[in-house]
């Protein structure tokens, strides 16, 4: 079961609940203020952005092998 991530606009609370995807489109009740004006948000990780800049070249360690 996925874990998706709401956050309140009652308190502005971000908060994860585990929730099947079915229940994922319900709203979700907020644990601060019980308010269920939520919203699903999409949870981020990693990549920032950023391309130029690191150079692509290295070392040929050793070679061959059997
Ligand atoms: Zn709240």
């Amino acid at each position: 079961m996925p874990i998706y991530e709401y956050i309140c606009n009652a308190c502005s609370e971000k908060f994860s609940q585990l929730r099947s995807m079915s229940e994922s489109e319900k709203a979700a009740e907020c644990p601060r203020c019980s308010s269920i004006n939520t919203k699903k948000v999409m949870s981020s990780f990693c990549c920032s952005g950023g391309d130029s800049g690191f150079a692509s070249s290295g070392h040929s360690h050793g070679g061959g092998g059997g």
